[in-house]
C-alpha cells in the first residue's frame, strides 16, 4: 500500500526531486555518481583525490532515470573515488567533528566503532513523516553524540548486540524491499550513520534500483564528510535539537554544537532537499526551540520543511536532569507551533 502524496502542495514545493525519484522519473544521485567516469590512482593522497572529486561532483545533475540507466558503469566512477577517499580517511578518522584521528582498522575512537558494517536493524518503517513512509530504514550501530536523553539509547549506547553484514548483502535487501515492498526511500539513520560513511558508500555502489537516499542524522559531520555526501544524498533529514552550545554540552558529548550544525545545515541545503526535525525538550523553549526556529526562519525558510516533534520521553539518563525529566506539555507544544507559524516556517510531520 502506498500513501498518495503527490497533491500535497507543501511537500511538492519542498521535496520536488524526492517525489520524482520515487516515481522513477529522475535518477537518484548515487545512480548518477556511479556512472560518472573518474581517473585516479589508489596511491594518490586525499588532497589530490579531493581535487578530482570537486571537479567531478559538479557534473551531478538530476536527469531522466531512463537516460541514466542506458549509460554504462565505468571501471572507475565518481562513487568509487568517494569510496577510496573515505577508506583513506578512516585510517585517521575524521568522519565527524570529534576528529579522533584514529586508524579504525586497529583502534577505536569516540564512537567505539571498528571499520566494519554494523547495524542494529533494518525494516520497513511506518512511523516516519507522512511523506516518507513506507521508509526502508537502516539503523546503524552506535553514535557520536550520545545524548543523555537518547530516544534510541540501546542502539546509540551499544546496549544491544550489532549485526555484522556485508554492503552487498544489505544492498540486495534494499533492492528487494524497493521492488517488492514498495519502499519509498532508503532512510540511513542510527544511532548515527556518519561513522559508517565508507561502508554506506559501498552499500550504494551495490544498489541497483532507483531509490531516494535520505541522510537521517545529528549533522555533527566534518566538512570533508559533507563533501563526500554531496552527489549521493537526495534528502537531508536533519536533527536540530539545541539553540546554543551550552545546552548541547550539558546533555551530549559534543562541543561547538550550534556552530557546526548551522554550518552543515547551510551546506546541506545547497546540496539537496532538506527536512529539519526539532525535538522539543521540556523547559527548553526559550533557549533551544525558539532559537532553532529563529535561525531556520533567517537562513533556510524557503528551503527547509520542519517537523516539530512532540514525542520526547525522558529515556536513559534524563532522570539525572530534573528539568528534562518529564514529557513536554500541551502548552509547550502550542507555543512552539505558534512561534514557527509566526516566523513563516513550513511545518509538516
Ligand atoms: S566517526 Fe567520529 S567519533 Fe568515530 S572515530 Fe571517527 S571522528 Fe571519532
Amino acid at each position: 500500500m502506498r500513501i498518495p502524496l503527490f497533491n500535497d502542495k507543501v511537500v511538492k514545493k519542498y521535496l520536488p526531486n524526492y517525489l520524482k525519484i520515487d516515481r522513477n522519473e529522475i535518477a537518484a544521485k548515487f545512480q548518477i555518481a556511479k556512472r560518472i567516469k573518474a581517473n585516479f590512482d589508489s596511491s594518490m593522497n586525499i588532497q589530490d583525490l579531493m581535487k578530482i572529486h570537486s571537479k567531478l561532483v559538479k557534473k551531478i545533475k538530476y536527469k531522466k532515470f531512463e537516460k541514466i540507466l542506458k549509460k554504462d558503469i565505468p571501471e572507475k566512477s565518481l562513487l568509487d573515488l568517494k569510496i577510496l577517499i573515505a577508506d583513506k580517511i578512516i585510517e585517521k578518522c575524521e568522519f565527524c567533528e570529534h576528529k579522533c584521528k584514529v586508524n579504525r582498522n586497529k583502534q577505536l575512537g569516540i564512537c567505539q566503532l571498528p571499520n566494519k558494517l554494523l547495524i542494529s536493524s533494518e525494516f520497513v518503517h511506518w512511523g516516519e513523516e507522512s511523506y516518507f513512509i513506507p521508509s526502508h530504514t537502516i539503523f546503524f550501530y552506535s553514535c557520536n553524540m550520545l545524548c543523555k536523553f537518547c530516544q534510541n539509547f540501546t542502539i546509540s549506547y551499544r546496549l544491544e548486540k550489532p549485526i555484522e553484514i556485508t554492503p552487498k548483502k544489505l544492498a540486495e535487501i534494499i533492492d528487494y524491499r524497493r521492488t517488492f515492498e514498495n519502499t519509498r526511500n532508503l532512510n540511513l539513520v542510527g544511532g548515527e550513520p556518519t561513522p559508517h560513511l565508507n561502508q554506506i558508500l559501498k552499500i550504494l555502489k551495490n544498489v541497483e534500483t532507483n531509490i531516494p537516499v535520505i541522510w537521517n542524522s545529528n549533522m555533527y559531520m566534518s566538512e570533508i564528510s559533507m563533501e563526500l555526501l554531496n552527489g549521493i544524498i537526495d534528502v537531508y533529514l536533519a536533527d536540530f535539537k539545541f539553540g546554543n552550545n551550552e545546552c548541547a554540552r550539558r546533555y551530549t558529548i559534543v562541543r561547538n554544537y550550534f556552530d557546526i550544525i548551522t554550518r552543515n545545515l547551510k551546506i546541506a541545503s545547497k546540496q539537496a532537499e532538506i527536512v529539519i526535525r526539532h525535538l522539543i525538550l521540556p523547559n527548553h523553549l526559550e533557549c533551544c526551540t525558539f532559537k532553532v526556529l529563529k535561525w531556520i526562519s533567517e537562513n533556510l525558510k524557503e528551503k527547509a520543511l520542519v517537523n516539530l516533534m512532540d514525542q520526547y520521553f525522558p529515556y536513559w539518563k534524563a532522570q539525572e536532569f530534573p528539568e528534562i525529566n518529564r514529557r513536554i506539555t500541551v502548552k509547550e507544544f502550542s507555543l512552539a507551533l505558534r512561534k514557527a507559524l509566526e516566523l513563516g516556517i513550513a511545518v509538516k510531520d
